[in-house]
């Protein structure tokens, strides 16, 4: 599925749409080049699921925990060994896991029941595409 956005508050509100049809232990990857809306994508997830703190991008930790909620960004992954994934695992326990740059950990991370790919089109308008494992899954984004 893709749907256009023309503005960071429309990217979110996409997100706030598809947050009440996930549940703990879901993993949504979230690809994209930088600036092309990932952040702004999870922070209206996660504002749609309940988090009231501050969403910013977990670029240089490797990720935030907010409640059932979990944010990581793998951008300074290249493949996950072992004692990595170690770290990483609590993140996905009995949480929803947002994956920023999910590519160095994708052999390693549990499968996504939702991937995200967000695409510059100009400078105010994105095209998120939306791909989830169970296709009833995004119906009612339509
Ligand atoms: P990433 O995490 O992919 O690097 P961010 O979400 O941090 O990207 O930044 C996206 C930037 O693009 C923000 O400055 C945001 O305001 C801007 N932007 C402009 N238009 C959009 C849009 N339609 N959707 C999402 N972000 C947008
Ligand atoms: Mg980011």
């Amino acid at each position: 599925m893709q749907i256009p956005t023309s503005s960071p508050e429309e990217t979110e509100s996409v997100a706030a749409r598809l947050a009440p049809v996930l549940r703990a232990g879901d993993v949504v990857t979230v690809s994209g080049e930088l600036g092309a809306g990932k952040t702004t994508f999870v922070r209206g997830a996660c504002r749609a699921l309940g988090v009231t703190t501050p969403v910013t991008s977990p670029t240089f930790t490797i990720g935030h925990r907010y409640g059932h909620v979990s944010h990581l960004d793998l951008y300074r992954f290249a493949g996950l060994s072992d004692a990595e994934w170690g770290d990483l695992e609590p993140y996905f326990d009995d949480a929803i896991a947002f994956v920023e740059w999910p590519e160095a950990g994708e052999a390693a991370l549990p499968t996504p029941r939702v991937r995200v790919r967000l695409r510059h089109i100009d400078e105010s308008q994105r095209m998120i595409e939306l791909e989830a494992s169970d296709p009833a899954l995004l119906e009612e984004l339509a």
